[in-house]
């Protein structure tokens, strides 16, 4: 195996880079989790979890990943047999929408193209055509990380309310939640899923959902079997800074140094150093005469970036150049978009130079691959990055 110097570039869209002050705070001894000081810092890390994910209302902290989250979202509002719908934007739509038919759930999965975000117009027109009322909630992803494209939530729920319907409404945060503005209570979503793993720059293992009164309220008469992914023990136990099982304790540790990283920064600014980042990186992809996945301009991504590559070009062979030289991991496509695009991160802890280094190799990258690219691109973005901002 060759010899590697320097850090590996983390360049995938989550797991993302970790902070060192955040491992400095993992790796802290494990306390007594059922002690005053473990009760304190789960009542400071509950406080200041609302702000990023713009409420008031509790935020359910869970031992899993994303998808462990996207389960405790269905199996705490849902029946067996109740009918949800969900809109086919890319890859883990896909997935989440299987889940919901694992657990006995009927799903109205409304085509996409892995190119658009889910169409608010869409939404409104199956819901209206429900007068019987037997959809009970409307998934969405917020950021589809196969595709690099956003759904507009804000214009989702308008929609909805426009209908009068009264179903849930779930959105998946999990690749945009401390990268991308994002507005739970203001938006009118019942239950927002997050992950620790990506903008909240921690490693994989904490799920998280945010939940509104509707989506409590519809919890009490829930009958989809659950136990361990139960919210309301949860919420109950962390009243007095307690969980009712063992949590992940110096995953917490950590959290609680991201969230002060975050709040040093201040959202506006981590949302705005997003947009930068990915401004620069699509004026990097278009330079280069290639195309980026997204196809509408208002549903671009702000946390990665999918680069779609001609059809004579297999972008995994790009992404094993860019490993093998260069030591940096890009995101594979997913599903069936495996080996036409890659996808680039640029989101969590991230920086205007580690972004010139990661478009430096992506654009070596290319060329040593034998893609065409006019290669002013790398300059190009460096130009954007050049430029003052607040
Ligand atoms: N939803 C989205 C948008 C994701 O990006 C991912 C993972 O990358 C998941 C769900 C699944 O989460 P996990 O892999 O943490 O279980």
């Amino acid at each position: 195996m060759t010899s590697r110097t320097g850090r590996h570039f983390l360049q995938i869209p989550g797991p993302t880079n970790i902070p060192d002050q955040v491992l400095r705070a993992i790796s802290a001894p494990t306390t007594d989790h059922r002690g005053p000081e473990f009760a304190a810092l789960t009542t400071e890390l509950l406080a200041s979890l609302g702000p990023v994910f713009g409420t008031s209302g509790p935020v359910v902290i869970l031992p899993g990943s994303g998808t462990g989250a996207w389960e405790a979202a269905l199996v705490n509002t849902l029946s067996t047999g109740d009918r949800v719908l969900c809109v086919e934007t890319g890859h883990f739509a896909t997935l989440w929408q299987r889940m919901a038919q694992d657990l006995g759930l009927y799903v109205d999965f409304v085509p996409g193209d892995w190119r658009h975000g889910a169409a608010p117009e869409d939404i409104a027109e199956r819901l209206a055509a429900d007068t019987v009322r037997t959809i009970k909630a409307v998934c969405v992803v917020h950021n589809e990380t196969s595709t690099g494209v956003t759904s507009r939530v804000a214009d989702i729920r308008r929609a909805i309310d426009a209908t009068g319907h009264p179903a849930l409404l779930l959105v998946d945060t999990i690749s945009s939640l401390g990268s991308i503005d994002y507005r739970h209570d203001e938006w009118g979503v019942d239950v927002t899923v997050a992950g620790s793993q990506k903008g909240l720059m921690l490693p994989p293992g904490l799920g998280f959902n945010a939940v509104s009164d509707k989506a409590l309220a519809a919890s009490r008469t829930a009958r989809l079997r659950r136990s361990y992914w139960d919210w309301r023990p949860i919420i109950e136990a962390n009243r007095r800074g307690l969980f009712p099982y063992t949590p992940a304790t110096n995953l917490l540790y950590g959290l609680a140094e991201a969230l002060r990283m975050l709040e040093a920064e201040g959202l506006p600014a981590v949302f705005a150093r997003h947009d930068r980042h990915a401004a620069a990186t699509r004026t990097a992809v278009q330079a280069w005469g290639l195309e980026v996945l997204c196809a509408d301009e208002r549903e671009y991504s702000s946390s990665l970036t999918a680069v779609l590559l001609p059809d004579d070009q297999d972008a995994d062979k790009v992404r094993e150049i860019i490993l093998e030289r260069f030591d940096m991991s890009l995101g594979a496509g997913l599903g069936k978009l495996a080996g036409r695009i890659f996808r680039i991160g640029h989101l969590g802890h991230f920086n205007d130079l580690a972004l010139a280094g990661t478009l430096a190799g992506v654009q070596m990258g290319l060329q040593l691959a034998g893609v065409r690219i006019d290669p002013s691109g790398l300059a190009a973005a460096l130009d954007i990055l050049r430029e003052p901002h607040g």
